[in-house]
């Protein structure tokens, strides 16, 4: 099996969005515009109630997913269309925003850490006018895989080699997105399907990966500190190991879509025309 190797590592970008929310942009920035089906990847993080207290009034999606996965507090949803409720610590909201909707992410506490991140995933041409989705899991149902070893595996998305599974269902890009912790002196590998693109985010601690030198086709290995994120190669599988600390980090991958992207910020379709279709039908109050 080809592993995967380490093409690319970078930090995020500090910026806020919606009412004020500091956040970290690893995906979607001037760093790095998409890695498709991946169109942006938001990490928020503060127990400094001013850093979020804003949250995410309303505001409308249409043309791709949102998926907002929480690691401390709590966040409430509320769309027009009637759908609320509040997202728990480890619980995982996979929304298909599709032709649209218009909703409000706020936090559902005053103080404290409020912990997670949120995902935008493509939709093929095909499905960027269809009925919106959602796909919300509480903790418990997220796929557990704990190893002998002491690994960790918290299964979003896909399958792990030893078959447990995630919850979210997805037949456009059909994601992985698993959340791992690896005991200090640890290994871990996980089969991807090949084309798939494909990152690791860490979040505490620190990981060795493969690197592929150039120009000599050997690999040297590389650590990946947290806050980092790393592109990987294409290829069958990715191992990761640990050192003298435990670590977490996140694994993500995904079919590209290989679709024009055309961008207008809470819209996400294949046209400039089809932007302005979303604007002129947002402000019809079409979503
Ligand atoms: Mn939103």
């Amino acid at each position: 099996m080809k592993n995967r190797t380490l093409i690319k590592a970078l930090t995020g970008i500090e910026t806020a969005d919606g009412d004020g929310v500091k956040l970290t942009r690893l995906i979607g920035s001037s760093k790095l515009d998409m890695l498709d089906p991946f169109l942006l990847l938001d990490c928020f993080e503060s127990d400094q109630v001013e850093d979020y207290i804003g949250g995410f009034p309303e505001h409308p999606h249409r043309g791709f997913e949102t998926v907002t996965y929480l690691l401390n507090g709590r966040m409430r949803h509320k769309d027009n269309a009637g759908h609320e409720g509040v997202i728990e610590p480890g619980g995982v909201q996979w929304m298909t925003a599709g032709r649209g909707i218009l909703h409000s992410e706020m936090p559902e506490q005053k103080n404290g850490l409020l912990q997670g991140f949120q995902l935008w995933v493509n939709l093929p041409s095909s499905a960027k006018m269809s009925l919106p989705r959602y796909q919300e899991y509480v903790p418990e149902s997220i796929g557990l895989e704990q190893l002998d070893n002491g690994t960790v595996i918290k299964v979003i998305a896909g399958q792990t080699d030893k078959g447990t599974l995630g919850p979210v269902t997805n037949d456009y890009v059909f994601p992985t997105y698993m959340d791992i912790s690896l005991p200090e002196n640890g290994c871990f590998s996980q089969a991807l399907t090949k084309g798939h693109n494909a990152f690791i985010y860490v979040l505490e601690g620190n990981i060795t990966i493969d690197e592929l030198i150039k120009n000599k086709g050997q690999n040297n290995q590389r650590t990946l500190k947290a806050k980092t994120i790393g592109i990987l190669s294409d290829g069958e599988q990715v191992q990761v190991t640990t050192t003298n600390q435990t670590s977490r980090f996140l694994l993500l991958a995904g079919k590209p879509l290989n679709e024009p992207v055309a961008r207008g910020g809470p819209f996400v379709m294949n046209s400039q025309e089809e932007i302005r279709q979303a604007y002129a039908d947002y402000q019809r109050g079409h979503f």
